[in-house]
C-alpha cells in the first residue's frame, strides 16, 4: 500500500500536469459517475491530504481518489487515444497531458464544500502544512491501552503514515509495537520522529529511513525478519498485527525495542 510520501509526490505531478490548464477530455470509468463530463473547466489545484488525493475543479468541484493497495496514477503527453484498460478508472486530459488512474481503490466527484465528507475524519497530515504534533499526540492518547503499532496506522489520529514508516519509527525510537500506547516513553518524539522519516523522503521514491542508499541498505527493520539488527546484530523479528481487515506486517529488534 503506497505511504504518504507516495501520494504526495502523485498529488504534485498532478498539479503540475493538470493545475491551472483547462480540461479538454474526462473519463470516468466507474458506474456511479460514469455521466460526469467535466471537459471545458479549468483545474485549480490537485493536492493530497494523508492518502488521500483531491482534484479541484472549476465550479467547486472535487474529484477526490484513493489509491488503496494497488492503484496508481500515470501521466504522459496528450494526444493519443486513453487506453483501453480494463483496469483504468479515470482519464483526465488537458492540451498537453493526459493523467490516467488504475486500478484506484476510491474514484467519486462532490463539491468541494463538503470535502470533509472525503478527508474530515483524518488526524493531523504528517506532510500537510498544517501538521500539528501536539494534535497527534492527543489523538492517539485518547486510546491509551492500544498496542502503538496498530494506532500509529489509524488515519484518524495522524494521516499519511504507513505500514513502512512505522515499523522505522518505532525502531529509531526504540519502542516496541505491542506497547501500549500510555506506556510509550515519549509519545511526542515518536510521532515526530515519524514525521521527520517521511519528510526527508517526500521529495523523492526511495524511501530511506537510514540515510543509506542502495538495495538493502535503507531501512532499519522494515522486511529484513532474520536479517542482522544494525545496531545490536540481533535477528530482526516479524510478525503479523493487528486484526482483519487491518493486520499489518510488524518487524522490530526484540533487543532494542523490548516489550513492556
Ligand atoms: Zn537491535
Amino acid at each position: 500500500m503506497p505511504e504518504g510520501d507516495t501520494v504526495w509526490r502523485t498529488a504534485r505531478r498532478l498539479d503540475e500536469a493538470l493545475g491551472r490548464r483547462v480540461l479538454t477530455r474526462s473519463d470516468f470509468r466507474v458506474p456511479r459517475f460514469a455521466t460526469t463530463e467535466l471537459a471545458g473547466r479549468v483545474v485549480h489545484e490537485a493536492l493530497s491530504r494523508g492518502k488521500h488525493l483531491l482534484i479541484r475543479v472549476d465550479g467547486s468541484i472535487t474529484v477526490h481518489t484513493h489509491l488503496r493497495m494497488d492503484g496508481s496514477w500515470r501521466i504522459w503527453p496528450a494526444r493519443r487515444p486513453p487506453p483501453r484498460d480494463h483496469r483504468v478508472r479515470l482519464v483526465l486530459e488537458n492540451a498537453d497531458w493526459q493523467a490516467v488512474g488504475y486500478l484506484l481503490g476510491v474514484v467519486e466527484v462532490l463539491p468541494t464544500t463538503l470535502e470533509d465528507r472525503a478527508v474530515g475524519h483524518l488526524g493531523p497530515d504528517l506532510l500537510g502544512p498544517d501538521w500539528d504534533a501536539a494534535e497527534a499526540v492527543r489523538r492517539l492518547s485518547g486510546e491509551p491501552g492500544r498496542p502503538v503499532g496498530e494506532a500509529l496506522l489509524d488515519q484518524r489520529k495522524l494521516a499519511g503514515i504507513g505500514n513502512l514508516y512505522k515499523c522505522e519509527a518505532l525502531f529509531v525510537e526504540r519502542t516496541n509495537p505491542w506497547t501500549q500506547v500510555g506506556n510509550v516513553a515519549d509519545l511526542r518524539r515518536l510521532v515526530v520522529t515519524a514525521q521527520r522519516l517521511m519528510r526527508v523522503n517526500r521529495d523523492h521514491p526511495e524511501q530511506s529511513t537510514t540515510g543509506m542508499s542502495g538495495r538493502g541498505r535503507e531501512h532499519w527493520v522494515y522486511r529484513r525478519a532474520g536479517s542482522a539488527c544494525r545496531r545490536c546484530r540481533t535477528p530482526i523479528r516479524h510478525e503479523i498485527q493487528g486484526a482483519a481487515p487491518y493486520q499489518r506486517d510488524t518487524f522490530w529488534c526484540p533487543t532494542c525495542q523490548p516489550a513492556r
